[in-house]
């Protein structure tokens, strides 16, 4: 098969959606693999390093769309819907129901459009967004004790404290995949580090998997309260499946916070679940201020650390790219029905019922 990865066009979007490695793994199969010249630099991979691996370089996108299967990282944008075909397909993180007019492109064309987002194992997981969950929560952590820091704005506090002077108390509501990752890099810098759940199972296996290092707390309005007083560092990483996420934390709680303390809600893409987060903010301007707590409210964190989110995004895209090549898409979906969860518009028609619900059109 001829497959095609184009530079990422989107604002602030360093990532890519190959690396040598898949290269390596297609050409050996027998695939071409045709990369836009730069497509790699964001994520400090060079068109030599691709070319070594066995891809072809080629300069203009209109050489990359003409493959027949386009790998990317981000939905298209507009500009890019000119090169949309009939029967070509489209592998990338898709968010059609955010995002209308990439759906209404795709279906005018006819082009198949396969959502990493939407590749559902049976026990529900999302496999494909799993390592984005992973490196924004080890990032909140390491994002927000920059702004403790009191040149940062923040009240001036250490992770770790040292000895004779208290840890930095992490507060953590929340405890899946961010909420886990987030525990992770608090416990291992020496904080305070406490984490509220709603599913008291869950906290079960938090305790198994950090005994003795964190405190768990149910997830109830009152403990809330309670523990938002005493953090120096709130991290937001709730998530309702499907749904706006709950506004947990309410205005009076951020008040009732110290003066240079930090709040990083991750949940932010999903419209937040502090009150006090009003905007996005972006990697450029990451925080803002209310009742003198700073407040980090970035919608793609995982753009910060670029090389390691294309790393870690191919590890899980490479192997459905090969599998997807040597199979051909209709074999792969009558095999793989993880992978055909990922299927969102077929032949004019969205193909998923999430994402046609989520749009407003027939199934
Ligand atoms: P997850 O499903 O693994 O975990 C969510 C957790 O929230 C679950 O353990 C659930 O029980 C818990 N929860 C639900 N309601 C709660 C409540 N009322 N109180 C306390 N806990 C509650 O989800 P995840 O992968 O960890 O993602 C968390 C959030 O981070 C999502 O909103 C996701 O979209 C977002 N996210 C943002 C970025 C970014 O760059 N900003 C990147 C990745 C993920």
């Amino acid at each position: 098969m001829k497959i095609g990865v184009p530079m990422e066009i989107k604002r602030n979007e360093n990532r890519v959606a190959i690396t040598p490695a898949g290269v390596m793994m297609l050409s050996q199969a027998g695939h071409d693999v045709y990369i836009e010249s730069g497509a790699g630099v964001g994520s400090n991979i060079s068109d030599e390093d691709y070319k070594k691996a066995g891809a072809v370089i080629v300069h203009t996108a209109e050489e990359i769309w003409a493959q027949e299967l386009i790998v990317k990282v981000k939905e298209p944008q507009p500009q890019e819907f000119q090169f949309f075909r009939k029967d070509q397909m489209i592998f990338t993180y898709l968010h059609l129901a955010a995002e209308p007019e990439v759906a209404e492109a795709l279906i005018e064309n006819q082009t198949i459009g396969i959502a990493y987002e939407t590749i559902q194992k049976e026990n529900d997981t999302l496999p494909l967004l799993t390592p984005m969950s992973e490196i924004a929560g080890r990032m909140s952590v390491q994002a927000g004790l920059r702004f403790l820091e009191k040149i940062h704005g923040g009240k001036g506090v250490l992770a770790s404290g040292v000895p004779g002077v208290e840890p930095a108390n992490v507060v953590i509501i929340g405890g899946g995949i961010v909420g886990t990752n987030a525990a992770k890099m608090a416990i291992g810098l020496g904080a305070n580090v406490t984490i509220l759940d709603i599913n008291i199972e869950r906290l079960r296996e938090l305790e198994d998997l950090f005994p003795g290092k964190i405190r768990t707390i149910a997830s109830n309005e009152f403990n809330i309260a309670q523990e938002v007083e005493k953090a120096d560092l709130l991290i937001g990483a709730v998530l309702i499946p499907g749904a706006k996420a709950p506004k947990l934390v309410t205005e009076e709680m951020v008040k009732t916070m110290e003066d240079g303390s930090v709040v990083v809600d991750v949940a932010v893409d999903q419209g937040g679940s502090i009150e006090t987060i009003d905007r996005i903010t972006t990697h450029e301007e990451p925080v803002y201020v209310k009742h003198g707590v700073n407040h980090y409210a970035v919608a793609n964190i995982p753009g910060a650390v670029s090389t390691t989110a294309t790393y870690a995004l191919t590890n899980v895209t490479a192997p459905y790219v090969l599998k997807l090549a040597n199979q051909g898409l209709q074999e792969l979906i009558k095999k793989d029905k993880v992978f055909a969860r990922g299927m969102n518009t077929y032949r004019g028609k969205i193909v998923h019922e999430a994402v046609a619900e989520g749009l407003d059109k027939r199934y």
